[in-house]
């Protein structure tokens, strides 16, 4: 728990360096996401708007390699400062689609933040990741709003799943 938090506000504090006198626009990944930028955005002192939308590809422990949009964009991001906020990257499958679909929309800049990442899984090069919190071995995991089918996304702590 309290590795986690000091990855947030290392996160955040990046962030407030980074875009100091910027408006930025946060649009995070749900479900996964929400305690992560519940936490974040309270330690976010530049002007910033959120917006979220929500995916899924796994299906248990298992990634089905397809990105599913089950919530889409409700906001412009032309000329905007964007950074979207994720929960974890495993393969990078699910960024590589969304930046794919924010990058039509030419917003001004676009970053990744996430509080987890699995290096060792990632399969694509280049992913605009400036701001990661914790690098993780490559196992699946639950807690601080992470699931396995739906449940343990309540835990303060963030747990391997063992079967
Ligand atoms: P990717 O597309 O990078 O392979 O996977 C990203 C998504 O898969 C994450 O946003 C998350 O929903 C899910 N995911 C990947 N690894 C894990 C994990 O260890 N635990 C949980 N609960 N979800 C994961």
């Amino acid at each position: 728990q309290s590795q986690i938090a000091a990855a947030v506000k290392q996160i955040a504090t990046k962030i407030n360096s980074d875009y100091e006198g910027e408006k930025v626009l946060l649009v995070a990944v749900l479900n996964g996401a929400f305690i992560f930028v519940a936490d974040l955005i309270r330690y976010l002192t530049i002007d910033c708007q959120i917006e979220f939308i929500k995916t899924q590809s796994y299906e248990g422990m298992h990634s089905t390699g397809k990105v599913k949009m089950l919530l889409g964009l409700n906001k412009d991001l032309q000329d905007q400062h964007v950074i979207l906020l994720e929960d974890i990257v495993d393969t990078g499958n699910t960024l590589v689609a969304l930046l794919e679909i924010f990058d039509k929309q030419k917003p001004k800049s676009l970053k990744v933040a996430t509080l987890l990442l699995k290096s060792e899984a990632l399969k694509h090069q280049n992913l605009p990741l400036d701001y990661v919190g914790i690098d993780i071995p490559n196992k699946f995991v639950v807690g601080y709003g992470l699931d396995y089918d739906g449940c343990g996304r309540q835990y303060a702590d963030i747990y391997q799943v063992v079967l």
